[in-house]
């Protein structure tokens, strides 16, 4: 039995072919649809797909990319190791399959995977599709004389069968370590906090030492419509001269600025953005109170 007082938390990673059922499971086993999410700091290794707390554990569910490149392009050492240290970060591999035999592209991903030196499970999803059950046995028999998995979970995401099982088993496998995020991480507060980093993290890429860091981002709209998020937000700095820097010749520097914080919004919330900057000059921006508390640094 897992002690259920101690803080846990690790990284498990989501492996497998398009369409075995990557999304219905994470979506599954997260509790909720994924559509926004949070980046472990310091990490731009791994894009975080959604963040699951269960008791004293909390799994944070990651894609690797670069992992689901083809062996033929990684015959040189270098790409070997940039491979090995990606899965290498992570605490446990879930390789999903849907099928009762390996295709060519599985084997390579399980190559990449057995990798690390990290558990791998094998979870073989699309149970409540499988015209003879008789048959996971030797499949997973014959598979498992060839890798060395940790575990192997049949499961179905879509009906959700044997899927707490299979948390419980990764639970089991998680590093006794403190939590990287709150509990109440999946809001929509943290949303909007995140929107204004890409802004600033933008502004920091494209005015390098020119940046002044007083540079705030504040977020005044933040809303779904239809699928799509519109988020506007304003600029703070301190001088004239500063936010004519930053907007650039005609606009320049701010188009770009918003382009590449809109792709990196789409992405991490999995969703169409619609996104509105604008510069405003606001001296001693930093001794207002509702300034501050709307930028998230209240507490
Ligand atoms: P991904 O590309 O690996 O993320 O796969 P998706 O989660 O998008 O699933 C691909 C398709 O498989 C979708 O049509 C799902 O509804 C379906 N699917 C996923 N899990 C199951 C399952 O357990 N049983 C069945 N029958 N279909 C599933
Ligand atoms: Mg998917």
């Amino acid at each position: 039995m897992v002690d259920s007082t101690v803080q846990r938390c690790g990284l498990v990673a989501l492996v497998g072919r398009p369409n075995v059922g990557k999304s219905t499971l994470l979506n599954h086993l997260v509790g909720q649809k994924v559509s926004i999410t949070s980046r472990k700091p310091q990490t731009t290794r791994q894009r975080i797909l959604g963040i699951k707390t269960s008791g004293a554990a909390q799994m944070v569910f990651v894609d690797t990319p670069g992992f689901h490149q083809g062996i033929d392009k990684a015959i040189n050492r270098a790409m070997n190791r940039t491979i090995s240290s990606v899965v290498g970060d992570v605490d446990l591999i879930l390789f999903l399959t849907d099928r009762l035999h390996l295709l060519p592209e599985d084997e390579v991903l399980l190559q990449n995977c057995f990798r690390s030196r990290c558990p791998v499970f094998l979870v073989i999803n699309k149970t409540d599709a499988l015209g003879d059950k008789q048959a996971l046995l030797p499949f997973i028999d014959d598979i498992s004389k060839r890798y060395d998995f940790a575990e192997v979970v049949p499961v179905s995401a879509l009906r959700k069968h044997n899927t707490a099982q299979l948390e419980q088993s990764i639970i089991k496998r998680l590093p006794e370590n403190p939590w990287l995020f709150d509990e109440d991480q999946l809001t929509d507060r943290n949303a909007r906090y995140l929107a204004a980093e890409f802004v600033r993290e933008k502004i920091t890429r494209q005015m390098g030492d020119e940046v002044p860091y007083e540079v705030a981002v504040e977020i005044e709209e933040f809303r779904e419509e239809a699928g799509i998020y519109h988020i506007s937000a304003v600029i703070l700095v301190e001088k004239e001269s500063q936010k004519r820097m930053l907007i650039g010749e005609k606009g320049s520097r701010m188009k770009l600025i918003g382009m590449e914080a809109r792709r990196d919004m789409e992405r991490m919330f999995d969703c169409q953005v619609m996104l509105k900057l604008w510069v405003k000059v606001k001296s001693g921006w930093s001794d207002d109170e509702r300034a501050l508390r709307s930028l998230g640094y209240d507490d």
